[in-house]
């Protein structure tokens, strides 16, 4: 018998299964080749040539107790002071190791900071469109989700509708960006107007509120456009990194949190992160991905093979009449959809063999996302596919 908690979890998950299921069915009839699956967002550019080298180095060279031992829950002080370092060069602040965790990916960050974070019945609030996942970690430590909408014509943050959401049972914002599903690189603006809310709304109602940035598209930005590092913007500021898609490392679950050392009760919040990363049954984060990072801080994916595949699909998606803003970051697009119901539209997208996720599993309705993270030629491929589903909705 499965609790009833996890009986409403498992019922909400089947349309993610079904999509899967669905492209599996739809290979079968009509070839794999046939099928274009922009569902997933899981990175094909190749993690780099580096880390491959790194591994091997490390496993023939460390000791094996010290490569598959256990360490400091928080991850290995050597490793969390390199990755100290290099932000501290990167965004000109002074952090030690003691500001970093370790942790199993961005999920397993988050998790960590909520369960370090809230009490029941606390508020975490997020800006529509957002990572549909947020909704199940603040649910695990029975706190309340609390959606801001969205801005449709920006999909910046809409501060307006922000302060008319904090209350005093706010514990944290979540932000993220570049941003799953929009691809849009929030403004230092829109930070500094966000940073400067917050920080007044902390003071009127006597509280603090933590902004949690949620940043494992930091990396993959195109045309130059640079990501506000929040920790410069705003005091009680943590960072969630992970190298899943900055490093097509998914599998591997390895990444970091960044905490403000002037965040209200610092120290007494890096050692429960440290506790929770260990009683969520997490530990720590894996051993040898730990050392691998140390060793390949300055590595990077290509992008530009991102960025060709944004091009090739939102320039044609405009030309035969969809409205989409031009995603400067993370590898997904996010259309309008001709009808307000989303699910119909990918449920007739289906009949072209296209599978997309519908906006409301994002929180924001009228819309789809598509994941550009595969194949230039699959692509390419499917455009007269889209224009098959343009036809349908005569656009
Ligand atoms: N946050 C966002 C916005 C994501 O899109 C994802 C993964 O798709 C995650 C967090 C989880 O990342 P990780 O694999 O590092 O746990």
């Amino acid at each position: 018998m499965i609790s009833n908690k996890m009986k409403t979890l498992v019922a909400n998950s089947s349309v993610i299964r079904a999509m899967f299921e669905e492209g599996k069915r739809l290979a079968k009839i009509h070839g794999e080749e046939n099928v274009f699956d922009f569902s997933l967002g899981n990175p094909n550019v190749e993690p780099p040539e580096h880390i491959k080298a790194s591994i091997l180095k490390i496993l023939n060279e460390e000791s094996p107790n010290l490569v598959h031992g256990y360490m400091n829950n928080s991850g290995y002080e050597d490793v969390r002071s390199k990755i100290a370092e290099f932000i501290n060069k990167k965004h000109g602040l002074d952090l030690s190791y003691e500001s970093i965790v370790m942790t199993c990916g961005a999920a397993g960050g988050l998790n960590i900071l909520l369960k370090v974070l809230l009490n029941p019945g606390e508020e975490v609030i997020v800006f529509a469109p957002f990572f549909g996942e947020y909704n199940n970690y603040v649910n695990n430590f029975d706190g309340k989700l609390v959606t801001v909408p969205p801005d449709i014509d920006t999909f910046e943050p809409n501060i307006e509708e922000l302060k008319k959401k904090i209350t005093s049972k706010t514990k944290a914002v979540i932000i993220n960006s570049p941003n799953n599903p929009t691809g849009v690189v929030y403004s230092e603006k829109a930070i500094k107007e966000l940073a400067k809310t917050l920080s007044e709304k902390e003071e009127e109602l006597g509280i603090s509120i933590y902004l949690i940035s949620d940043e494992p598209y930091r990396e993959i930005v195109y045309d130059g456009v640079e990501v506000p590092y929040i920790l410069k913007y705003y005091k009680n500021a943590f960072i969630g990194y992970s190298y899943s898609k900055s490093l097509s490392l998914p599998g591997e679950r390895i990444g970091y949190i960044v905490a403000n050392p002037k965040m209200d009760d610092f120290e007494d919040i890096m050692a429960a992160l440290n506790v929770a990363n260990r009683i969520l049954g997490f530990v720590n984060a894996p051993s040898l991905f730990q050392r691998v990072i140390a060793d390949c801080l300055d590595a990077e994916v290509d992008v530009n093979i991102y960025k060709r595949n944004r091009d090739l699909l939102y320039n044609h998606l405009i030309e035969i009449g969809f409205k989409c803003i031009k995603p400067e970051g993370a590898f997904y697009l996010f259309p309008r959809t001709p009808i307000e119901d989303d699910k119909k539209f990918c449920e007739d997208a289906k009949q072209f063999n296209l599978l997309l996720v519908p906006g409301s599993t994002f929180g924001c309705p009228g819309h789809i996302r598509l994941s550009y993270c595969i194949s230039y030629e699959k692509i390419k491929n499917s455009l007269p596919a889209f224009s098959k589903l343009a036809k349908l909705y005569n656009m």
